[in-house]
């Protein structure tokens, strides 16, 4: 449940995983859909949000 919308954007939407080696990146959305954003460790730009079900 989402109380809080600042709160629940701030904890998920600015924290994507790495889809190769599921390393934590924090990021502004826009950068990551504008494809600016790449992973720290192996490069990949396959990121996906935090939670996803
Ligand atoms: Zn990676």
């Amino acid at each position: 449940m989402a109380k809080f919308p600042e709160a629940e954007a701030r904890k998920m939407k600015n924290i994507f995983v790495c889809k190769r080696c599921k390393s934590k990146i924090r990021a502004p959305i826009l950068k990551v859909l504008a494809g600016r954003v790449s992973c720290r460790k192996c490069d990949s730009k396959a990121l996906r949000t935090k939670r996803k079900r």
